[in-house]
């Protein structure tokens, strides 16, 4: 099975490399915005026009001849990239690329063919160093414990970060031989909530960590302390950059917290059944949750339990969103309407009397569901 594995590394660029890769991320900023501009009022042209037309444009502007040619080319195939999301109407049209924002370029993998001539990127991984076009090598860190990546490597994408740091980040190809399935002994089901993340069907229930909330308040201060500050000054300056760290350092802690839960779960189950959200259509029904349901990270947790279970050869399905799960009476399959109101925590079942907990009786019933995709395949 051939899978595609992004390795993300920190990047410790000398000055003179530092304004090289901030060159070349204006540039193919420049580049993307022009002809974004060109098709905006010329109407949509392909990548390979784009690509011949990029001669003449590094003669109008001869800055250009300065920078990888190979960055600026990827930046017209990430335009094409968009552009047809848009014209297939999976999103909107592309926005202009703002200076003010995580910026950030991509080179892909190039050998020649002539055996004396290197590859325009070379990363070595125990060294701690990578080669990059137009930049020699600069040192790095991160997964110190691996050798050598398996696999071939398709791209570099090279970001900076609002908070003033770099990294890189390298995408390979690798073939992964398919772990054997496990036998199933233990399932379980998970309700994703917004007073609780997860409630499991064997009760455990985890709960917006409290340093995030935390973070999340001391934002929401300097927030107000921003909004005093005169636009542009120094002040201004300090504090921006202060938000920048702290939404860098809460986005952090979160994926590190989702994955420690994901890991659990999946270490503990061989079989995980979860709700299919539609978090979109989530969030066009209940505006006023919607902060809570994007913060939550939903999608990028079911992704990272499925990604694991896959992984350790376990078992993860999903359940049709449609599914009244918190409706259901677990225990004697009665459907009761009056748990559509979300401040209903806990009710007794009016044909067989038992209390629910609202949320552990969803995920009973979530766990139900999987178990029936499970024998019905
Ligand atoms: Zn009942």
């Amino acid at each position: 099975m051939t899978t595609y594995k992004a390795y993300k590394f920190r990047l410790y660029p000398t000055k003179q490399q530092r304004h090289q890769i901030n060159k070349t991320i204006g540039c193919t900023r420049f580049v993307y915005n022009y002809y974004l501009n060109y098709q905006t009022k010329k109407g949509y042209k392909k990548s390979k026009y784009l690509c011949q037309d990029l001669k003449n444009l590094i003669k109008t502007y001869p800055f250009l001849e300065e920078i990888d040619s190979c960055a600026l080319r990827c930046a017209i195939f990430q335009l094409e990239d968009n552009y047809k999301l848009y014209l297939s109407q999976k999103s909107n049209i592309p926005n202009f690329k703002k200076k003010y924002q995580k910026q950030s370029y991509k080179i892909t993998y190039f050998k020649p063919t002539h055996i004396t001539k290197d590859a325009n990127i070379e990363l070595n991984i125990e060294k701690q160093k990578i080669k990059l076009p137009e930049l020699n090598y600069i040192k790095i860190k991160g997964y110190k414990k691996t050798t050598k990546i398996n696999g071939d490597i398709i791209s570099i994408t090279v970001t900076k970060e609002l908070n003033n740091k770099y990294y890189a980040s390298a995408l390979y190809k690798e073939i992964q031989k398919q772990e054997e399935k496990v036998t199933p002994k233990t399932i379980v089901g998970l309700d994703l909530g917004i007073k609780d993340l997860i409630t499991t069907s064997d009760g455990i229930k985890y709960s917006n960590k409290k340093t995030i909330i935390k973070y999340e308040k001391r934002l929401k201060r300097l927030q107000k302390e921003l909004s005093r500050r005169k636009n542009k000054t120094k002040n201004y300056c300090k504090t921006k950059l202060k938000i920048n760290k702290l939404h860098i350092k809460i986005k952090n802690s979160r994926k590190y917290y989702l994955n420690e839960i994901a890991n659990e779960i999946v270490n503990d189950h061989d079989i995980i059944v979860t709700e299919n959200l539609n978090t979109i259509e989530m969030m066009k029904n209940k505006s006023n949750l919607s902060k809570y349901i994007n913060d939550a990270s939903f999608i990028t947790l079911c992704k990272l339990i499925e990604h694991k279970s896959i992984q350790q050869g376990k078992y993860y399905y999903k359940v049709d969103p449609y599914y009244p799960s918190s409706q259901i009476c677990s225990h004697c399959g009665h459907q009761n309407k009056i748990t559509k109101d979300l401040a209903i925590r806990s009710y007794i079942c009016p044909v067989c009397n038992r209390i629910l907990d609202r949320d552990i009786n969803a995920s009973l019933n979530i766990l139900s569901c999987g178990l029936v995709q499970h024998y019905q395949k």
